[in-house]
């Protein structure tokens, strides 16, 4: 391509509505143009990255066996009414009234739509084990679309869906998507981890997420260098303290705290630690009031708590609620005598007394033993500290940001059960089919590729997913031998199958090779001066300084660089 035809526009300055610098730099190389908050146009060059990535993914899951359809993303509500997911996605999802004022939304995720398709053509064991996905856009009314095409309301993600017999079937079809997605994350050139994590909205009971590493990362992970244990902060394990202490001798006794209903202000007027504090903290799972408690210094974990309840809502409860339960103002809750179902973080077990609310307006109550004094269902319900252990090796734990790139999740029979998606065996017998699903998201992997390869000049592109392999600059387009030269290496290496751009645009070569870089261009060569006595400088994106090679063997170099980049 030559760039005098190329639809693009680079930026010098920096865009001010861009937080993080892969939106920065998409801007500013013109791989994407904001329509409107959230909404992106993938230009030219930004679309042959897509593409690229999009191949990749295509080769890995047609290589594991999956199946490539399209289904709409114009979707009927009654798809999502049966799962609940029309309520459960709640104003995420875009909805929309046809002229006879039908519901309808965006498709946010496609589950249902996969599981009926596969409901109406398959019905025999014979047709199992089958693994279907799609390149699709995707809709989701974010509250605060950010950071470009990383948290945007539409995007574009690879989903799949695979039905089995049984769970050996689906630990069979996931293990296989694993190893695939292993593959497309390696050769689109990322740094990631897979860690255990919850699976949220979509209710399955396995999770694993594909997280590139990156500060721009929306989620929290945890790592363990020394085990390789990994896991999100929702999902990562605090592992039980040793019963060392003896029981508290003392009894509970009330001491005044007149106004103190944080830790905070407890501490501050006791004049004892946050950890000597335990808080009990109301919440209303389902339609039942429960407490829940931490050490004061601690934080309670939610998606744990949920998990361990089995409920499918948690909201804390309103000030009514705990008011009538306790018979205390906001603040001062506490565990003695507390007529609700108790569940106490596993460092609250054993001996130790803890200072806790005392269900009485502007008192607490100290020497408060687990066990003896309150009775609580003891477990793990926190989120992990700094201070927490690997819970699998005890090592230390390090805790980095990670942009979620796909995840993997185990669904079992809870979409097949509400659509009736069911198979009959040797037998005759019916059963639902087992699922798993499968996503990645692929405008955001382009931004967490940037996010990891990126340097002060731009985008540095993996060669896998370049939006071109090279490009050749010649200095002064005025300068007839420089214009030949430039001219016939471009015709060669088209001609050999490289995806070239010719910079054939009268511009400073300063402004030229900036763009190059800007744009991440992994191969560039120059045509200057020298040109005239045969030669021309090659440089590498990713190093520092140029080399002089006679121009007739500056297609063999560039070829040669591909190979050893894409190895
Ligand atoms: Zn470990």
């Amino acid at each position: 391509m030559r760039m005098t035809r190329l639809f693009f526009k680079t930026m010098r300055e920096t865009p001010s509505d861009a937080e993080i610098i892969s939106h920065r730099l998409m801007l500013r190389a013109g791989l994407i143009r904001k329509q409107a908050a959230g909404i992106y146009s993938f230009m030219p060059l930004g679309y042959r990255v897509l593409k690229k990535i999009e191949g990749i993914i295509r080769e890995e899951m047609d290589a594991a066996g999956a199946q490539e359809l399209l289904m709409p993303a114009l979707l009927p509500a009654e798809s999502y009414r049966e799962t609940g997911r029309w309520d459960t996605f709640g104003d995420e999802m875009f909805r929309l009234k046809d002229r006879s004022k039908r519901d309808f939304c965006l498709g946010p995720a496609h589950e249902e739509i996969f599981t009926e398709t596969v409901r109406d053509c398959v019905s025999s064991y014979r047709d199992l084990p089958l693994v279907l996905y799609q390149v699709q856009t995707r809709y989701r009314d974010e509250l605060r679309p950010r950071f470009g095409t990383m948290r945007s309301r539409e995007f574009i993600m690879k989903d799949a869906c695979s039905f089995d017999r049984d769970e050996e079937g689906l630990e069979a079809s996931s293990q296989a998507m694993y190893r695939a997605y292993r593959r497309i994350f390696d050769r689109i050139g990322l740094k990631y981890t897979v860690i255990d994590a919850d699976s949220g909205t979509m209710g399955g009971a396995v999770s694993q997420e594909f997280m590139a590493w990156s500060q721009a990362g929306e989620s929290v992970i945890v790592r363990c260098q020394k085990c390789g244990y990994a896991a999100s902060m929702e999902k990562a394990r605090c592992v039980a303290v040793p019963k060392a202490e003896a029981i508290d001798p003392q009894l509970p006794e009330p001491v005044a705290t007149p106004g103190a209903r944080t830790i905070a202000e407890v501490t501050g007027l006791l004049g004892c630690r946050d950890t000597d504090l335990a808080k009990t903290i109301l919440y209303k799972a389902d339609q039942d009031l429960v407490a829940a408690m931490v050490r004061g210094d601690r934080e309670i974990n939610e998606a744990k708590l949920m998990q361990y309840l089995g409920c499918d809502s948690l909201e804390m409860a309103d000030e009514g609620s705990v008011r009538a339960v306790t018979g205390a103002e906001v603040g001062f809750a506490g565990p003695v005598d507390l007529p609700v179902r108790i569940i106490a973080d596993l460092e609250l077990e054993g001996g130790r007394g803890f200072i806790v609310g005392a269900n009485k307006t502007g008192f607490h109550l100290r020497h408060v033993v687990s066990g003896r004094d309150f009775q609580a269902e003891i477990a793990d319900i926190r989120m992990i500290a700094a201070d927490d252990p690997c819970p699998r090796c005890k090592a230390a734990l390090e805790f980095g940001r990670g942009i979620e790139m796909g995840h993997i999740i185990k669904l079992g029979t809870k979409y097949s059960e509400s659509k009736g998606c069911i198979y009959l065996d040797e037998k005759g017998l019916e059963h639902p089919m087992v699922m798993g699903c499968y996503g990645i998201g692929i405008s955001r992997a382009m931004v967490a590729i940037i996010e990891q390869h990126h340097d002060e000049n731009g985008i540095l592109w993996p060669l896998n997913v370049a939006p071109y392999q090279a490009v050749i600059v010649p200095v002064n387009v005025l300068d007839e031998k420089q214009a030949k030269v430039a001219e016939s290496l471009y015709q060669e290496l088209k001609r050999r199958n490289v995806e070239v751009l010719l910079d054939d645009r009268n511009e400073r070569a300063g402004v030229k090779f900036k763009d190059a870089d800007l744009i991440g261009i992994p191969i560039r060569v120059n045509v200057g001066r020298k040109a005239a006595e045969g030669l021309v400088e090659f440089k590498l994106r990713h190093e520092e300084k140029a080399r002089e090679l006679p121009y007739d063997k500056a297609a063999d170099a560039v070829l040669e660089a591909i190979e050893i980049i894409r190895t």
